[in-house]
């Protein structure tokens, strides 16, 4: 059985955090495959499972060999941080067989660590404006050759060197500058605008521009399908790397392999038009992260019942592109003491959780460091989260009616399918006082008592019309969905 994102109410679980402890996380996740399916999730984004400059260390952006998924002695170890190849691919397996899609993280845009220095010709340039023209070119020493004498040309003998690469941030000769580009090459155009081309991030910038450099990356994209039993891809960084580039390689794949390939993209952008410029450019080949939608969520969780959630759809993926939005609350990079941190309040990830399971639009994405807490970091899993998780495959499906209308208090209401029995739901949350509102739940349940599933408010009845009138208390949230048919009897008995 092969699910796909499609799925009816699907979900995904990114099931790792930057903190894991090292090794032993392909085997944990191989021993819970069955209960993550149980749980409602329907895909599966593993962390980057190759080789590491950091080797054994490396949470696996820090790419140094795509080739090596734990199977070398490279960098000090044979297993990454989380385990061996063959524990890698047994993992998959047991994901797939479970009726998983496994997403597996894909970094093309850089390498780290290379086995040689290459004496090279570069031009310095100015970091905040790498549009400007570069300085002079000088002759230099580049962490540019990766020759990977450890895995001796097995799978691939492509070796890497300076015409692999676009730039780097570092040469001996000149350890202070901090930025050149490669003499001859240029940056690629299609890319995000931010300090006028944001081409380069980090290490040695790969060429994806060079024809040999993109052939191998689509073999190797083949080789990794085929290796490893993933069917679908979280690529990262994508806003580095030539969008063009980034079509033609997911192109190729689903040529070559005849699947679907479900993709999301990592575009770390707050600016919807961003997102937009990127989706055009790439023909909307992948889905992406709603980025602005966890701005919103962080900033809404900031700002001390400032923020106006009438707000919190506005300028985001989920909105403008539904079907292209993979919306989420926190990840590996948002969490605390990382690159891109900016984590949303504890108080309100359940009300952010709730928003982007129980409403309609968006395919969501489940953080690890959400479900199971952040120990390292003494934080807890949020405790609503099951209960919600269980509330999307039980009740969240049908018309939604959103009723974002107060600046304070907004909810939404379900009003579920007859083919789901006992789905239709009512939610409400609030970033200040409680409060509440009457909402639209479906003419259907007319009379019938919906009860209040998360949030510890008292029943409710729903009108002829269809509506009730729901509550939520200071800075909670509460979902409500219909009792059965015999609890409405007993408790319009006692409510007389
Ligand atoms: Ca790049």
């Amino acid at each position: 059985m092969t699910q796909t994102h499609k799925e009816l109410n699907g979900m995904m679980l990114q099931a790792f955090q930057w903190e894991l402890p090292s090794g032993g996380h392909w085997n944990l996740i191989h021993k819970n495959a069955r209960m993550l399916r149980r749980l409602g999730f329907t895909a599966i984004w593993l962390p980057p499972a190759y080789k590491g400059s950091a080797g054994a260390n490396d949470v696996g952006y820090g790419v140094y060999d795509l080739y090596d998924l734990g199977e070398f002695d490279q960098k000090g170890s044979v297993a990454t941080k989380y385990g061996t190849a063959a524990e890698y691919r047994a993992c998959i397996s047991a994901l797939r067989r479970a009726g998983l899609l496994v997403l597996a993280d894909v970094v093309l845009n850089h390498r780290l660590g290379a086995d040689e220095l290459e004496h090279v010709s570069v031009r310095p340039v100015n970091p905040e404006n790498r549009a400007a023209a570069p300085g002079e070119a000088m002759e230099a020493d580049c962490y540019t050759r990766f020759t990977f004498p450890g895995r001796k040309g097995r799978y691939s003998r492509f070796v890497w060197d300076h015409r692999c690469f676009t730039g780097v941030d570092y040469t001996t000769q000149d350890p202070s500058h901090s930025l050149f580009l490669v003499d001859g090459k240029r940056w690629a155009d299609d890319v995000d605008a931010e300090h006028g081309n944001f081409d380069y991030l980090m290490g040695a910038d790969v060429d994806v521009q060079n024809p040999e450099v993109k052939q191998e990356l689509i073999r190797w994209g083949i080789w990794y399908l085929k290796n490893s039993g993933a069917d679908a891809f979280r690529l990262d960084a994508v806003k580095h790397i030539s969008a063009s580039f980034l079509a033609e390689w997911l192109s190729a794949l689903r040529r070559k392999t005849g699947k679907e390939l479900f993709a999301v993209g990592e575009y770390w952008n707050y600016d919807l038009s961003a997102l937009e410029t990127f989706l055009a450019r790439t023909g909307s080949c992948m889905s992406l992260f709603d980025v602005p939608l966890h701005a919103h969520f962080n900033e809404a969780s900031r700002s001390g019942g400032a923020y106006d959630l009438r707000n919190l759809f506005a300028g985001t993926l989920t909105d403008a592109r539904p079907e292209l939005s993979v919306t989420f609350v926190d990840n590996h990079d948002t969490q605390p003491g990382q690159a891109l941190e900016s984590w949303v309040d504890g108080w309100f990830k359940p009300a952010a959780y709730a928003l982007i399971l129980l409403g309609r639009s968006g395919f969501p994405c489940v953080f690890w460091g959400d479900l199971y807490g952040i120990p390292s970091r003494g934080i807890k899993a949020v405790s609503q989260l099951p209960a919600l998780m269980r509330l999307r495959r039980t009740g969240a499906f049908g018309e939604e009616h959103r009723y974002f209308d107060d600046a304070d208090i907004v909810g939404l209401t379900r009003e579920g399918t007859a083919n789901v029995p006992g789905s239709g739901l009512a939610f409400l949350c609030t970033n200040a006082r409680g409060g509440e509102k009457r909402m639209y739940v479906g003419s259907r349940f007319a009379g019938q008592v919906f009860r209040c599933d998360v949030g510890g408010r008292p029943p409710v009845v729903i009108g002829r019309d269809g509506c009730g009138v729901f509550s939520v208390a200071d800075g909670g949230i509460s979902v409500y969905t219909p009792a059965p048919k015999l609890k409405t009897l007993i408790w319009r008995f006692f409510h007389r």
